[in-house]
Formats: structure tokens, sequence, C-alpha cells
């Protein structure tokens, strides 16, 4: 569970700037890391861990941490999560419109970046219900994308992962999606790929990671599909990989190996932890 995340965002970390439209390439070019979405995903897994009532403050303890611990990923922090990290004082203009979740006084700053949705795959395992995965994957995205685009990718995200790891069929899953959050899923990989460059939101990368899902036949394909589609490619990969490994329930050992020699051993113990 989570590694179908980091390995998205693994895979896809090089082509972020540099896109690949072709499912043809080496699937760990040696040049790949793990990213900020890996470091975010991992932070939202240990949040749900080490506190059961799911509270703000804790879930920004658990991204302050490991955000400080880890400053400097290949492809940086998105711009506003980076000063909500780093520079919380920035963040001040909002005091009045957005108050802070937290009694730190770290303020939402309304954002539909698709950085709510690359964190929460961690949700989608977590809980029984699907109205229980939705209100934390709300939870999991308001304290900083409070925006309703924000919001929207983090449950849909959420919701497809728990859906799939639930038995349910594609098709089941794209009505699911469609009809709850409106999101076009009627086009394919081939329909998106020749027009599709670089954009940051949910809404133009959640709809794009789901349907690369959607186009594939199991775990790696999945993956390469993402790649292929171009845009923020290690984000909406790993929105892929996170659905992919739900669906498909098994990753390739030779994959699994490969992320596992790739991460630090913090990340392997807590989501070890997040998996019992
Ligand atoms: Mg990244």
């Amino acid at each position: 569970m989570i590694l179908g995340s980091v390995i998205g965002d693994t895979v896809g970390s090089i082509y972020e700037f540099h896109n690949h439209k072709s499912v043809d390439f080496p699937l760990f070019a040696p040049e790949c890391e793990f990213t900020d979405d890996s470091i975010v995903t991992v932070a939202v897994a240990k949040w749900l861990v080490v506190d059961k009532q799911h509270t703000f403050e804790k879930l920004e303890e658990c991204l302050v941490d490991m955000c400080t611990r880890y400053p400097d990923p290949m492809g940086a922090y998105g711009g506003g999560f980076e000063r909500w990290v780093f520079h919380p004082e920035q963040l001040h203009t909002y005091d009045e419109k957005f108050p802070s979740k937290s009694p730190s006084g770290r303020h939402p700053y309304n954002s539909w970046g698709n950085g709510s949705a690359m964190r929460v795959s961690a949700v989608g395992w977590a809980f029984d219900t699907l109205q229980e995965t939705l209100e934390i994957a709300k939870r999991s995205a308001e304290i900083t994308h409070n925006h309703p685009e924000g919001i929207k990718g983090a449950q849909a995200t959420a919701a497809a992962i728990f859906l799939a790891r639930t038995g349910k069929s594609k098709q089941e899953i794209k009505d699911y999606i469609t009809q709850t959050f409106g999101y076009d899923l009627t086009r394919t990989c081939d329909d998106i790929r020749p027009k599709y460059h670089f954009d940051g939101s949910c809404q133009g990368t959640v709809p794009e990671a789901m349907t690369a899902f959607f186009d594939s036949t199991d775990f790696e394909s999945a993956i390469r599909l993402g790649v292929s589609l171009g845009g923020d490619t290690d984000t909406l990969v790993c929105i892929t990989g996170g659905i992919a490994e739900a669906f498909y329930k098994k990753i390739p050992q030779a994959i699994t190996d490969k992320i596992l020699s790739m991460i630090p051993q913090e990340f392997k113990d807590i989501l070890g932890e997040f998996n019992k």
C-alpha cells in the first residue's frame, strides 16, 4: 500500500520538466529520485498512524516535520506549500479570509494545486467506509488546499483508491468519479497526449492521472501510460500509481525491490507501520 504512489513519483521525477510522450523508456533511469510527492505522502501516512483522531494539529506537525528534514527534493516544493512549511509568516494575508486550522498560525492559502491529490493515497487505504474516506481526504487537503478544486482533487483520488481496493470495476469507479466530482473521464490517453502540457492544478492533473489508470492493463502499464501523457509527470504518475496499486493489487517484485532500495529507512518504517 502507498508504494504505488512513491513508485509513480520516482519514475516520473525526471520527466516533470522534460516530458517523454511515449510508454517506451527505462522504468528507473539512473537519475530518478523520489520527490516532494513521496515525502508528503509518507507524512500523511504517518499522520494516520500516530493520530487516531486525525487532527489538523497533528497533520501540520507531520507535514512540517517531514518536509523540514527533506527540504530540497528534486523539482522543489510548490511555491505556496514551500511558504506554508518554511515561511508561514508570509501567509499572513490569509489571516482573516482563511483562519488557521491549527494552533500554530499556518494558514490555508486557497490552493487548487495538485499537491492535495498527490499526498492523499494513504487516506484511500485507511478507512472502512467511503464516507469516512471522503471526510478525512477533505481534512488532509484543507489545511493548505482549501479551494474547492483542491479538496475535490484529494477526495476524488482517495475515493478512487477506496473503490479500487474494495473490488469495484473500472466502469464503476469511472461512473462514481464522474457523477460525484464532474471530471471528464471520457477521453483516452491517446486523446489527451498530443496537446497536454504542464499543469499544476488538481483539475488539470487528476482526471488525466485517472485516465492513465483506466487505459492500463496492469500496474506497470499504468505507470508508463502516466509518464507518456507528460504534464506534471511525477505528480500525475504518483496519483496514477496509487490507484493502480489499489486496483491491480500486485506490483511486480522487481519494481518493489527497486523502489525499496531508493527510499530512506524512515519511509519504509512508516509504511510498515501503516500497513499493519
Ligand atoms: Mg514532485
